[in-house]
C-alpha cells in the first residue's frame, strides 16, 4: 500500500506499509527509512525536510511479538510502549525498564512510540536505555540476506544518534533479563517539567541482596544524559557490596558515579549541574529500589 502523508509542516512523503520483511528490505534499498511509531522520525522530517521516503514496520506480524513471561522479556520492534506498560509481568520483571518507558513523553505519545525506536534514535537522554543496560539488553537484528546478529546494547550504541547497525540492517526485537531472586531495580530522571521533557540526567540501579535481605551482593548502575551514550557505572557501586545500605557508603558511591560521567553544558543544564544531579539521583534510585524490594518481600 502506498500513500502520501502531508500535514502542513511535513514534506511530501512516500509511506510504504508492507506486510513482509522482503518488501521492507526492498523499500530500504530504494532509500526508505524505517518508521516504527514515528514520534522521532516525523519530528526530524518536519525540522529537516527529510526523510521523505518511509517504510512502516507495523504490518510485520513477527515484530508485534511481546513476551513478558519468560526469563528474558522479548519485545518486537513494533510494540508501543503503552502495550508494555499495561503488562504486570513486564512491570514486575523489569521495573527500571518500566520506569523508563513510563517516563517517555505523554500517554498519547506512548501509544505510538516503541522501545526499539527509543533505542535506535540513540539519544544520550533516551529514557529506556539505562534500565535496559542494567537488565542486560540484547538487540536482535536481521539484514536482507537473512543474516542475524545479537548485539549487547552497550555495544550497539556508539554515540549520539549512532548505532552499530549495518547498511540495510534492521532491529527485529530487544530481549532483556527479568529480575532474579532477591533482586530489584528502579530508574529515575531529572527534568524541568514532569512530562514531555528530556532528562537532564538519569540513573538506573539494579540491586541483588544476600539471603538476609539486607546485605547487598551485587549492584548495577547506569547513567543517562551525561555522556555520548548511557554509561555503565557499576564500578562506582563496589563500595556498596557486602554491606547493608548506609548513607555514608551511598555518598561515596554517588561521588564515584559522578566522576565516571562526561556531561556537556547546553541550553538545558551545565555540565556541573548534571554531575550534581547524578550525585543526588544515585542515592535516590538505590533507596527506591531497596524500598521496593522491602515492600515485595
Ligand atoms: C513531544 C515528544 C516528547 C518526547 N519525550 C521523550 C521522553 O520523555 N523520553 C524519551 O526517551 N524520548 C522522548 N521522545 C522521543 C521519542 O518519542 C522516543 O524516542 C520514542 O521511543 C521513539 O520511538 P518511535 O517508535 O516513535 O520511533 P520512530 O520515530 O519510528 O523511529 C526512531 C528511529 O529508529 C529507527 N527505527 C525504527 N524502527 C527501527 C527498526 N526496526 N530497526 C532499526 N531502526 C529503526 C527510525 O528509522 C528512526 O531513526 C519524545 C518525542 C516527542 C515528539
Amino acid at each position: 500500500m502506498a500513500s502520501a502523508l502531508r500535514p502542513s509542516h511535513l514534506p511530501e512523503m512516500d509511506l510504504q506499509c508492507p506486510t513482509n520483511l522482503g518488501d521492507v528490505f526492498r523499500h530500504i534499498s530504494n532509500g526508505a527509512q524505517l518508521l516504527a511509531g514515528g514520534t522521532d522520525i516525523l519530528l526530524q522530517a518536519s525540522v529537516r525536510g527529510e526523510p521523505n521516503k518511509l517504510v512502516w514496520t507495523g504490518g510485520i506480524e513477527s515484530m508485534k511479538e511481546f513476551d513478558a513471561d519468560s526469563d528474558f522479556i522479548k519485545v518486537g520492534a513494533s510494540v508501543p510502549l503503552s502495550t508494555m506498560i499495561k503488562s504486570n509481568a513486564f512491570r514486575d520483571g523489569a521495573p527500571a525498564v518500566a520506569d523508563g518507558a513510563q517516563s517517555v513523553g505523554s500517554l498519547q505519545l506512548r501509544n505510538q512510540a516503541t522501545m526499539v525506536g527509543n533505542v535506535c534514535t540513540a539519544s544520550p537522554a533516551a529514557d529506556t536505555v539505562p534500565g535496559l543496560l542494567i537488565h542486560n539488553c540484547v538487540v536482535a537484528t536481521i539484514d536482507k540476506e537473512n543474516n542475524k546478529r545479537e548485539i549487547a546494547l552497550k555495544d550497539f550504541l556508539t554515540g549520539p544518534g549512532k548505532t552499530n547497525l549495518g547498511e540495510g540492517e534492521l532491529v527485529t526485537c530487544l530481549s532483556f533479563s527479568r529480575l532474579g531472586k532477591n533482586q530489584m531495580s528502579a530508574y529515575q530522571r531529572f527534568t524541568q517539567r514532569e512530562a514531555l521533557d528530556l532528562a537532564f540526567a538519569s540513573v538506573a540501579a539494579r540491586l541483588e541482596f544476600e539471603e538476609d535481605g539486607q546485605t547487598l551482593m551485587t549492584v548495577n548502575l547506569a547513567l543517562g544524559a551525561v555522556g555520548p551514550t548511557a554509561i555503565d557505572a557499576s564500578a562506582a557501586a563496589d563500595i556498596l557490596k557486602g554491606h547493608p545500605i548506609s548513607e555514608g557508603r551511598l555518598d561515596i558511591c554517588a561521588d564515584a558515579a559522578s566522576q565516571l560521567c562526561s556531561p556537556i553544558s547546553d541550553h538545558r543544564a551545565s555540565a556541573g549541574y548534571r554531575r550534581q544531579l547524578i550525585r543526588a539521583l544515585v542515592g535516590d534510585v538505590v533507596r527506591q529500589a531497596a524500598t521496593r524490594y522491602g515492600n515485595k518481600k
